[in-house]
C-alpha cells in the first residue's frame, strides 16, 4: 500500500532510507522508499542460502554500541546482543607462529601509541594530511597496526585518507553481534514501511517547486527527496540529477570515495578445519614491504564458519575475481595452519560490494584535505527540497551502520 501522492521520495532502502521512512512517519509526513534492488537493507543484508549458515555481507558489529541508535532498537524487538570484545579469543601470528604473550603484549603497545599519536596530531588544529604521515614508523609493529587500522578496518590504506576525518570518525567499544545478524535486524525495522522494490532511480529532478523520480517504474513527484545512495554510485553517475548538483555538492562526493572490504566465507565443518574456538578473530602480522594479510572470525555463535576479511587495495585487485579472492584467503589459512586445514574448508562465498552498481564499494572515507565533506554533503539544498544522507554524510559515525541511521533521521527533520 504505497502513498500516490506522497510527501517525500527517500531513494534506497539501506539503513538512511529505513530511518529517514520511519522517521517521517513519526512526523506525519507521507513517503515512498523507491529501491533499486531486490531487497531492504542494502550493505547491512544477512544471507543464509549460499552456507546454510547466517552470514552478513556487510555489517556485522554495532560499533561504540552505547552510543548506536539500533542498540536500542534491537533491544526492543528482544534480540539477544553479544558483546564480542568480551568473547573474542585474539590470536595473532607473526614470522611462523602464534604470538606469544610478550608479542602480543609489544602490538598492544604500539596500537595505544598509534592512536596516541593520531590523535596528538589530529588535536593540534594543524592542516589536513594522510593519516599515515602521522602514524608511528619503524617499530617492529608499526607496519601491522596501521595495516589494520586502515586497510582491514577503514577498507582504505592510511596514505589515502584526511588525518582529520580519520580521527573524527575513530569509533570504540562495545561492538556487539547479533545471531540475526545486522541485516537480520535492518530488515526487521523496515517491516510494514512504504518500499518499492525494483524500482531503479534513473534520474531526480529537484528544484523549490518539489522533486520528480523517473526510472523504469514510470514517474513520481513529492514535495522533497532524500538520497542516501553511495557516494560511489553517485560518483559513478548511477543516479542523474536536474539540474545538476552544486559544484560543492559534486566535491564533496568526490572527497569521500568508497573503500572496499571484502569477505570471504568459508563452511568449516571439517575436523582437519582451522581449530579455531568460538568467536575468535586472527589477524596476521605485515611481515615485508607490500604485504596485505588478511584477517579472520571464527565460529561465531558456534557456527562452522571462517570468514576472512580482505581491505583496500588487495580487495580492490580482487574485486570481481571471486575465484582468486578465495585461493587468496585459503593461501592465508594455509600459511597460518597448513595446507590440509586450508584444504579442509568448503566451499566459498565472497561478497561483491566493490563491483556492485547499486553499491560501488564498502564504505566511505574522505580523502586528505577534504575533512569538511561529509558535512557539505549532508547540507539541505533547495531549502531541504533536496537532502543527501547516508554513511557518507555522518561526520562522526561515516562508514557505520549507526551514521547511515542518525543521518537518515537528520535528513526527515530537514524536508519541508
Ligand atoms: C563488508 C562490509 C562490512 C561492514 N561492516 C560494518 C560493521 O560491522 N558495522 C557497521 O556499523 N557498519 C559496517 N559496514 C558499513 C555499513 O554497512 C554501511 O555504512 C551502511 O549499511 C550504509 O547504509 P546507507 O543507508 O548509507 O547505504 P546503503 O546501505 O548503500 O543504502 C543505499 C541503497 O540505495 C540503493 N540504490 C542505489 N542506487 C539506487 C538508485 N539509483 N535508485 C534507487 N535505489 C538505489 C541501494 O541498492 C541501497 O539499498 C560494513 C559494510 C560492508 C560493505
Amino acid at each position: 500500500m504505497l502513498p500516490s501522492d506522497p510527501d517525500v521520495l527517500v531513494i534506497g532502502a539501506g539503513c538512511a532510507g529505513i530511518a529517514a521512512a520511519r522517521a517521517l512517519a513519526a512526523r506525519g509526513r507521507s513517503c515512498v522508499v523507491l529501491e533499486a534492488g531486490a531487497r531492504v537493507g542494502g550493505r547491512a543484508y544477512t544471507e543464509r542460502d549460499s552456507l546454510g549458515i547466517a552470514f552478513d555481507h556487510g555489517a556485522s558489529w554495532l560499533h561504540q554500541a552505547d552510543e548506536n541508535p539500533l542498540t536500542p532498537l534491537a533491544r526492543a524487538l528482544g534480540l539477544a546482543l553479544l558483546d564480542h570484545d568480551a568473547l573474542r579469543d585474539r590470536r595473532l601470528f607473526a614470522h611462523g607462529r602464534f604470538a606469544d604473550a610478550a608479542d602480543r603484549a609489544a602490538f598492544t603497545a604500539a596500537e595505544h601509541a598509534f592512536w596516541t599519536a593520531i590523535e596528538t596530531a589530529a588535536a593540534d588544529g594543524a592542516p589536513d594530511r594522510p593519516a599515515d604521515q602521522a602514524a608511528p614508523r619503524g617499530g617492529p609493529w608499526d607496519a601491522t597496526v596501521a595495516h589494520w587500522e586502515g586497510a582491514q578496518i577503514c577498507a582504505a590504506e592510511l596514505s589515502r585518507m584526511s588525518l582529520h576525518d580519520f580521527a573524527a570518525t575513530a569509533l570504540d567499544s562495545p561492538n556487539l553481534i547479533l545471531r540475526e545478524g545486522v541485516g537480520g535486524l535492518v530488515a526487521r525495522l523496515a517491516e510494514g514501511l512504504p518500499v518499492r522494490l525494483a524500482a531503479h532511480v534513473d534520474r531526480l529532478r529537484w528544484g523549490a517547486r518539489g522533486v520528480v523520480a523517473q526510472g523504469a517504474f514510470g514517474s513520481i513527484a513529492a514535495r522533497a527527496a532524500i538520497v542516501t545512495v553511495s557516494t560511489g554510485v553517485l560518483a559513478a553517475g548511477g543516479m542523474a540529477f536536474d539540474p545538476p548538483l552544486p559544484d560543492a555538492t559534486q566535491g564533496a562526493i568526490h572527497a569521500l570515495p568508497m573503500g572496499l572490504l571484502t569477505k570471504i566465507a568459508f563452511r568449516a565443518d571439517d575436523p582437519a578445519a582451522p581449530a579455531l574456538p568460538p568467536f575468535a578473530s586472527l589477524r596476521r602480522a605485515v611481515e615485508a614491504p607490500g604485504d596485505r594479510p588478511m584477517s579472520f572470525i571464527s565460529r561465531l555463535f558456534g557456527e562452522p564458519l571462517l570468514i576472512g576479511f580482505c581491505g583496500g587495495a588487495q580487495a580492490w585487485d580482487l574485486a570481481g575475481d571471486t575465484a582468486a579472492a578465495a585461493a587468496a584467503a585459503r593461501s592465508e589459512v594455509a600459511t597460518m595452519f597448513g595446507a590440509p586445514a586450508a584444504a579442509a574448508l568448503g566451499r566459498a562465498t565472497v561478497t561483491r560490494w566493490g563491483e556492485d552498481p547499486l553499491f560501488r564499494g564498502a564504505y566511505s572515507h574522505a580523502v586528505p584535505g577534504a575533512q569538511a565533506a561529509r558535512r557539505v554533503l549532508g547540507t539541505p539544498l533547495a531549502d531541504g527540497r533536496l537532502c543527501f544522507a547516508g554513511e557518507a554524510t555522518h561526520p562522526r559515525f561515516a562508514a557505520t551502520v549507526a551514521g547511515a541511521w542518525f543521518s537518515g533521521i537528520a535528513a526527515a527533520r530537514a524536508v519541508p
